[in-house]
């Protein structure tokens, strides 16, 4: 929960009241007689289910009316999932549902961009995006008021300045407005009380009618005391959670949910993990469900998540590995989705309640005496470390990552064993033991992982970070799945990847170097050796659509490489580069044959990785195009070390570029993947491909951003979503329909094959 008492003693100081009119084109169009002053839709998804109290008790002491969009129906499940082409989970398509609800008859729809609301944690990288998301699908919209949320900043930006800056956009005078804030922070904290005492539809009541008169105190005395663990937005909407908690009070179930528990309590629950959830609602998922699986008088927990939710595939994965492997609890976890039939969801209930029943043959929980305080446990006991100290290191691949640091690691005497290139048996490891919606590059990077603790290795060392995406708790899950496995072996981890003082001392840890200087050296030799990769790929993509013998640049590709492997010192950097560049030269080709150009955008494993791609670029060149990446592996490390001085910051330059669409980066990629497709677009290419993993959360965020880039500057955009069942051949015949129709866009004759 929001921390409003800070805000209150920050209101005062911080206050910066900017009108912000984000959605371009978005104008308030009066609806209602100038008499009845506007009137505020606020959409009754996501984070409505938190902060309605605050808002709707704000907007009232203003005079301002507020719409609230009805109750989620089932009904409408179908047309939410037609509103966007891209694979966003079911409770986005659904908030995006009540705005289309909204939109033609309020004059201005609440869309706040809440990005974080303490500073440790972010909300999910959909929500980061929502705003965007909604001026990219909708066309006509009313006006919008989308003040920040995010503390996070240096200057945090809170609940507060968020009131301020949409009272103001009312005209109303500052004092006014502070009131109407101290008002509505009252309202959200009696709120927040009231949830530890009943649960949210009956705390939520006295703000939204719909739930008054919803009485969670079943008739009869309550037999069990279950814990359900879900989002609010899920669990509470009874369309969403297909009406779980009513059928569970039905059974004579009392619920308890994350809401019902003291923030002090989650997050001292919340210090127990070897490293903090990064996502608010996550973290609070996780901590509830490690409370409530050592409490006496809760008889079982019921996970509740929404199918293709990317953070519920970690968070899940943490509540069932906790629960059921440190509590006798029973545990039922249901994903729901439009497809969830409701006598399904019956029959597992009753199933997960008899078992229960018969674990509670002691008697209902408020007949039982607390006998003593459950013992407490704690994630670190169970890291059991290899016997031998000596270091034997791997690291997962990602494309031609190895090439920087591989050989230069074994020169300074690291024994390192690399993984085998990604292939068929990692990503059967990898998926075999992943949680279920899990991204690709997370089961690539545990089947490598796996592969080379069989040969041997000692130490893993994995990139991590701290979100918004999933990849900065891969080694957390990656490593609870390895332990669980029975792997003795010591998991370093590089959290901090922005930070060149971390990466240094990584490198000088791992090399064993005695002076910062030499891991300067170490470092940034790395860096040039990846620079020189990236240069080599470049001319490789401007060839491939031009030689004139089937795989001639494929092959003067491998020898490029292993040239760059075999550099030891800065010096043979420019050696090699000469003599790659006379390699491409020899490659015979038709430099005056006109090729199409396709930017290739997405997330940077599935750009670089061409296993998970599955040679995406190769087969494009073959069909005569000239691919340009929007991601490169050295650019993302310029962007961090700036070590290519004449190379400008790529990030920066992309989110410019993606002003009109994409106002707040939601993580991963998302900016460089709508910012260069519009680059691209503006350059005058003929297609983008998109490469993204099932679940990609901020790519799924650029995805249904891309449908309006494409249409804005009629540029084709194939996105190709990967997990394991994705075949070659699907991959193949969807880029030659792409191919066709890129060249029948630019007129070229169907005789047109490269060779
Ligand atoms: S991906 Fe998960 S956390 Fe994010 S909005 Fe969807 S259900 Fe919520």
């Amino acid at each position: 929960m929001v921390d409003l008492e800070g805000e209150l003693v920050a209101t005062h100081s911080s206050i910066d009241l900017h009108n912000r009119d984000d959605c371009s084109g978005a104008r308030a169009t009066r609806r209602q007689s100038p008499a009845d002053g506007p009137v505020v839709g606020i959409p009754r998804g996501l984070l409505y289910f938190r902060y309605q109290p605050l808002w709707t008790t704000f907007f009232a002491y203003l005079g301002i009316t507020v719409q609230v969009s009805q109750p989620t129906e089932r009904s409408r499940f179908e047309y939410a999932q037609s509103l966007t082409r891209s694979d966003l989970c079911l409770p986005v398509k659904v908030f995006l549902d009540h705005v289309a609800r909204l939109k033609d008859s309020v004059d201005y729809i609440l869309l706040p961009r809440v990005i974080s609301v303490s500073p440790e944690a972010y909300m999910c990288p959909k929500i980061l995006g929502l705003t965007d998301m909604a001026c990219n699908v909708f066309l006509n919209l009313p006006g919008l008021l989308t003040p920040r949320i995010n503390a996070k900043l240096p200057k945090p930006e809170g609940f507060a300045q968020a009131c301020f800056e949409v009272g103001r956009h009312f005209n109303n005078s500052q004092s006014r407005v502070e009131k109407a804030w101290e008002v509505a922070q009252k309202a959200q904290i009696e709120f927040e009380q009231r949830l530890l005492s009943s649960p949210l539809d009956e705390a939520l009541s006295p703000w939204d009618e719909t739930f008054s008169g919803q009485d969670s105190t079943p008739a009869f005395q309550p037999r069990y005391r279950v814990a359900v663990i879900g989002r609010p937005y899920i669990t509470f909407d009874s369309a969403l959670s297909h009406d779980l908690l009513h059928l569970l009070k039905r059974q004579g179930v009392q619920i308890v949910t994350p809401e019902s528990l003291p923030r002090e309590v989650k997050d001292k629950e919340s210090q127990k993990l070897s490293k903090q959830v990064y996502w608010q609602m996550g973290k609070e998922l996780v901590a509830a469900a490690m409370h409530y699986m050592q409490c006496p008088e809760v008889d079982g927990i019921i996970n509740v998540s929404s199918f293709g939710c990317g953070q519920d595939s970690f968070t899940n994965a943490l509540v069932e590995y906790y629960v059921t492997k440190h509590s006798q609890k029973p545990y039922l976890n249901l994903v729901m989705d439009e497809h969830t039939a409701d006598a399904g969801l019956n029959t597992r209930v009753e199933a997960f309640l008899d078992m229960v029943d018969q674990r509670t043959k002691i008697g209902p929980f408020w007949t039982r005496v607390i006998e003593e305080e459950a013992k407490p446990f704690s994630s670190k006991k169970f890291v059991k470390q290899p016997r031998s100290p000596e270091m034997h290191l791997t690291i997962p691949h990602m494309g031609h990552l190895h090439i920087g640091f591989e050989q230069v690691f074994k020169n300074l005497g690291v024994h390192i064993t690399m993984p085998p290139r990604p292939n068929k048996e990692a990503l059967m490891l990898g998926t075999r033991y992943a949680p279920e919606c899990a991204c690709l590059p997370f089961k690539m990077n545990l089947g490598n992982m796996i592969q080379a603790l069989n040969q041997g290795a000692t130490d893993i060392m994995m990139p991590g970070g701290f979100g918004p995406c999933r990849f900065g708790y891969y080694s957390v899950i990656q490593e609870q799945i390895l332990r669980d496995l029975g792997y003795e072996f010591r998991m370093g981890r590089a959290d901090d990847p922005d930070s060149l003082r971390d990466m240094l001392d990584m490198v000088k840890r791992i090399a064993g170097l005695r002076t910062k200087w030499d891991s300067y050296k170490v470092f940034f030799f790395i860096l040039y050796r990846l620079a020189l990769v990236d240069w080599a790929l470049r001319r490789a993509h401007w060839l491939r659509p031009r030689e004139l013998e089937r795989r001639a640049t494929d092959r003067a590709l491998g020898r490029c490489m292993q040239i760059i492997e075999e550099t030891s010192r800065f010096r043979d950097l420019w050696q090699a580069k000469r003599k790659v560049r006379k390699i491409f030269a020899a490659v015979a080709h038709d430099r005056s044959r006109s090729v199409l150009r396709v930017g290739i955008v997405g997330e940077i494993f599935m750009v670089l990785e061409n296993y998970a791609n599955m040679n995406v670029e190769e087969r494009l060149g073959e069909m005569g195009v000239e691919v340009h990446r929007g991601v490169w592996l050295s650019d993302w490390l310029n962007d961090r070390y700036r070590f290519k001085l004449f190379r400008r910051n790529q990030f920066k330059w992309a989110l410019r570029q993606a002003a009109p669409y994409l106002r707040e980066p939601s993580g991963g990629e998302s900016v460089k993947s709508v910012g260069k497709s519009v680059g691209f677009a503006r350059k005058g290419f003929d297609g983008i491909v998109h490469l993204m993993p099932f679940t990609c959360m901020p790519e799924l965020v650029a995805q249904t951003i891309l449908a309006k880039v494409s249409r804005d500057y009629h540029i084709p955009v194939l996105t190709l979503i990967f997990d394991e069942h994705t075949s070659p051949g699907g991959v193949q015949t969807r880029l030659e329909a792409f191919v066709d129709l890129i060249k029948r866009k630019r007129g070229l004759k169907e005789e047109y094959s490269g060779y």
